[in-house]
C-alpha cells in the first residue's frame, strides 16, 4: 500500500538553495523581501515553477510571467532542459500572516521570531514548503542596529550600515527542510561557549538574561552532542545555538538554531526538552520524513532518543521510569482518542499533522524493536539508516528496510502492528503452582490479531515467550513454589495486562 500525504509534489522541480534579503524595521511590521531561488530540472519540458507563497503582495518575478492565487506563485517558464539550472528571483512585501511573529516578549522588548513549523514558511518565504525537496539556504537580513540576528548555518557578515540599521548574513551549506528555516531578531545577549566535538556551540538569550543563560542551556547540550555524536554519528551542522524565543510554548529544532518558549526556559530543569530538540538534529532534520504521514520518525526518534540520553546521563531506573510515564500516558491518551496512530494514513489536513501518541507511541515501538533486536544490531541499524539518509529524506519504508538488514530478522509485521494499527493490546493473565507436576503454569488471554513477545521472571530467573494466538497456555519447570512471578519485569511490552495469582490449577 502506498501511503502518501497530499501535498502536490513537483517531479521536475528540485529546489538546490533559496538566498532571503528581508528588511524589517520599529515603525512598520511589514517586511520588505528578494527572494533567490536555485532550481535543477529533473526532466525535459517543465513549463511551470510552482512556490508557495500566502499573503504577502509580490511585485516582480524575472525571468518569466507569475500568477499568484491561493497561497500559491505560479511561475510560466520556457520549457527547461533535464539537469539545467536556473535561478529565479521574487520581489514581494507584506505582513506575515503566519510563520513569522513580530512581537513584543516577556520583558516587552519589541522581537521578531520565526515558527514555520509544519508548513508556515509559506507566510514570509515563497518556497517548496514541503520537508521532501531540502536545499540549502542563506538569510540576509536588514534591521535597525540595536538587534542582534541568528539564523542558521554560519555567520557570514555584520556591517553597521551607518543609517541606524545593521545587515547581517547567515548562511546554511546543508540542505534542510522548509521548517528547518529560522530567523530571530532581538536584544540578545549572545555567549560563545567553545566547541562539543568540533561544533560551535551558543547560547543566544534576551539582554536581561544573560547570568542565567549560559548556565541553563550549556552543560546539558554539551553532553547530549557527545551522547548523540557517538551513539549515532557526527552532527550534520556548522554549528548549535540554543535560543530564547517568544510566541511558542516548549521548542522548536531549527537546523543548528533551536528556539525555546520563553515562558519556561530559565525557571525550570530542562534536561528533557533539551536533549530532545537536540536529538532533532540527528532525526527530523538530518535523516528528515519525505512525507507527512511518516512524522513519527522526526518525533518518535526525538522522544526514545531523549531517553537514551536520560538512561546514559542519568541511569537505568530514570530510563525505565521515563518508560513507564510515557506508557501511562499512552493508554490514558488511547482512551480518549482511540482512533490515534502512529503513521497517517494520506494526511491532508495539516492542524492533525501531530497528535501525542506520535511522539509516545513512536518511541515505544523504536524500545520494542530494541528489545526484540537487541542493543547490539539496534545501534548498528541505527548508525547505517543516519549514514545513508543523512542530509535526504527517508520513509518509515527504508528504515524498516535498514533494520532488517542489521538483525537478519524480518520486521513487517512488527512494523505494521505498531504503527499503522490504532490502539494498545490488552492482556489478561494468571498463574498458578503445580506441586505434583512442579511447574509453574502460565494461562495468558490477549488482544487477537497481535504478535506479542513478553518476558516472565519467576523468583528473578526471565523466560522469553511469544504470544501470538488470542489465548496460550505456557508451563515453566521450577522445583518449588515460586515467591514472586512479573509479567515484563524489563518494561519492554506496550501491553495494558493485569497479572494475577490464580487461585485455582488451570
Ligand atoms: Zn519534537
Amino acid at each position: 500500500m502506498l501511503i502518501a500525504d497530499t501535498y502536490p509534489r513537483q517531479s521536475g522541480v528540485d529546489a538546490l538553495h533559496y538566498t532571503f534579503r528581508l528588511s524589517f524595521s520599529d515603525t512598520s511590521d511589514e517586511l520588505q523581501g528578494e527572494a533567490s531561488i536555485d532550481i535543477r530540472f529533473l526532466a525535459d519540458g517543465i513549463s511551470e515553477v510552482v512556490l508557495d507563497l500566502d499573503g504577502m503582495t509580490v511585485t516582480a518575478v524575472s525571468p518569466g510571467t507569475y500568477n499568484h492565487s491561493a497561497g500559491r506563485l505560479h511561475i510560466a517558464i520556457t520549457p527547461s532542459k533535464r539537469y539545467e539550472r536556473r535561478k529565479f528571483t521574487v520581489r514581494y512585501h507584506g505582513k506575515p500572516g503566519g510563520g513569522l511573529r513580530i512581537i513584543k516578549n516577556k520583558y516587552n522588548d519589541r522581537v521578531f521570531f520565526s515558527e514555520n513549523w509544519p508548513n508556515k514558511a509559506r507566510y514570509w518565504l515563497p518556497m517548496i514548503d514541503h520537508p521532501y525537496d531540502k536545499a540549502t539556504s542563506e538569510f540576509l537580513i536588514t534591521a535597525p542596529a540595536k538587534y542582534q540576528v541568528i539564523s542558521n548555518g554560519l555567520l557570514q557578515e555584520e556591517t553597521d550600515l551607518g543609517n541606524g540599521f545593521r545587515l547581517t548574513h547567515w548562511k546554511q551549506s546543508v540542505p534542510i527542510s522548509s521548517w528547518l528555516n529560522a530567523i530571530g531578531i532581538a536584544e540578545f545577549s549572545v555567549h560563545h561557549a567553545g566547541s562539543v566535538k568540533g561544533i560551535p556551540l551558543e547560547t543566544w538569550v534576551y539582554r536581561q538574561d544573560r547570568e542565567t543563560g549560559p548556565r541553563w542551556f550549556e552543560p546539558d547540550s554539551r553532553a547530549a552532542i557527545e551522547f548523540f555524536s557517538e551513539y549515532i554519528g557526527p552532527y550534520s551542522y556548522e554549528k548549535l545555538a540554543n535560543v530564547e524565543a517568544a510566541g511558542f510554548g516548549g521548542g522548536t529544532e531549527h537546523a543548528s538554531a533551536i528556539f525555546y518558549g520563553e515562558k519556561n526556559i530559565l525557571e525550570r530543569a530542562g534536561t528533557g526538552l533539551i536533549a530532545h530538540e537536540i536529538a532533532h538534529q540527528w532525526f527530523g532534520n538530518a535523516v528528515t520524513e519525505s512525507d507527512w504521514d511518516d512524522v513519527w520518525l522526526s518525533e518518535g526518534f526525538a522522544t526514545y532518543f531523549t531517553l537514551l540520553f536520560i538512561e546514559h546521563s542519568q541511569g537505568h531506573d530514570a530510563f525505565v521510569a521515563g518508560l513507564s510515564e510515557s506508557r501511562s500516558r499512552i493508554f490514558d491518551m488511547e482512551k480518549t482518542n482511540p482512533e490515534w496512530k502512529v503513521r497517517h494514513s494520506n494526511l491532508s489536513d495539516m492542524k492533525r499533522v501531530l497528535n501525542r501518541i506520535i511522539y509516545q507511541k513512536g518511541a515505544w515501538t523504536l524500545h520494542m524493536l530494541r528489545s526484540r533486536i537487541g542493543d547490539a544490531a539496534f545501534q548498528k541499524g541505527i548508525r547505517e539508516y543516519y549514514v545513508r539518509y543523512q542530509n535526504l529524506n527517508a520513509t518509515t519504508a527504508d528504515f524498516e528496510r535498514v533494520m532488517e538488514e542489521a538483525s537478519g530478522q524480518k520486521l513487517g509485521w512488527f512494523f505494521d502492528q505498531w504503527l499503522n494499527r490504532s490502539g494498545s493490546p490488552m492482556l489478561k493473565g494468571s498463574w498458578s503452582w503445580d506441586a505434583a507436576a512442579k511447574k509453574v503454569m502460565l494461562e495468558m488471554e490477549g488482544s487477537p490479531g497481535y504478535r506479542l513477545p513478553l518476558e516472565i521472571s519467576i523468583d528473578g530467573h526471565v523466560y522469553g515467550i511469544e504470544l501470538v494466538q488470542g489465548q496460550q497456555r505456557f508451563s515453566f519447570n521450577s522445583d518449588k513454589e515460586p515467591q514472586e512471578v512479573k509479567l515484563d519485569p524489563g518494561t519492554k511490552a506496550l501491553i495494558q495486562a493485569s497479572f494475577l495469582r490464580s487461585a485455582k490449577l488451570p
